[in-house]
């Protein structure tokens, strides 16, 4: 890849792929070529060694069995979390999310020490969370819409931040929503995420290249934008 080149991880697309979250990565390539900027999507599969070159690493959802192999891979090849130390951005979603804590305890009992970029913890809730989420962020990020399916409940630390308290649908399960130190930013959102939100797939790649990165208008996000705030508001899932 050339130096100037920005690498994408996507971080075991083969094991935390159930949810299509490897769409966040098309996203974000796509955005950047729009822009005249040079990106490329690396996938690290399982069984592969983790390099901790990339610019960006992304994370998707994946049922309890593939997360406990994720996080041990993930654990055994650190790769990702020492580029996190060099200041990689690393964003997961649900399963992804939840590896990214400091720990997770999945539905079977059994508790796995996660990654620890952010400071939360996982534990099996009482009902599983299926639906469309809305989620109101820091200022200056429009509300985030998603669709969530999990079990597990998280509490974020005093050394992370939610994303900001959910305007319909479950997230962490506290009325807050995702977990953000950093550059390392995790949410409940399926979607693919950074398709149905591009403000937050420009913040990440702000955070990549050092500074926001210009407008992008597509009018027709927009539009599914406002298709999927009004399913929230009335509660059905699409
Ligand atoms: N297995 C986790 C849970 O149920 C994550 C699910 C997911 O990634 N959608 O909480």
């Amino acid at each position: 890849m050339a130096d100037s080149t920005l690498g994408i991880g996507l971080v075991l697309p083969d094991v935390l792929g159930t949810y299509s979250d490897g769409g966040n990565a098309q996203v974000l390539e796509r955005r950047l070529r729009w822009r005249g900027i040079a990106a490329e999507v690396v996938a690290i599969r399982h069984g592969d060694a983790v390099p901790a070159t990339l610019d960006v690493y992304l994370l998707g959802g994946g049922e309890d069995d593939a997360q406990a192999l994720a996080v041990d891979h993930l654990r055994a090849h650190p790769g990702l979390q020492r580029a996190a130390g060099h200041g990689a951005v690393v964003f997961g979603v649900c399963a992804g999310f939840q590896i990214l804590g400091t720990e997770f305890t999945t539905s079977d009992g059994v508790t796995h020490s996660g990654l620890g970029l952010l400071d939360a913890v996982t534990g099996p809730g009482p009902r599983r969370a299926v639906g469309e989420v809305v989620v109101d962020t820091t200022p200056g990020l429009d509300p985030l819409t998603g669709f969530e399916n999990h079990l597990g409940r998280t509490r974020v630390g005093s050394g992370s931040r939610a994303l900001g308290p959910v305007r319909a649908g479950v997230g962490n399960g506290d009325g807050t929503e995702g977990a953000v130190t950093g550059r390392v930013l995790a949410t409940y959102l399926h979607g693919p995420v950074l398709a149905r939100n591009p403000a937050l797939a420009d913040l990440l790649l702000g955070w990549a290249l050092g500074s926001p990165p210009g407008a992008l208008p597509l009018p027709e996000v927009g539009a599914l934008r406002e298709e999927r705030l009004r399913a929230a508001k009335r509660g059905r899932q699409p």
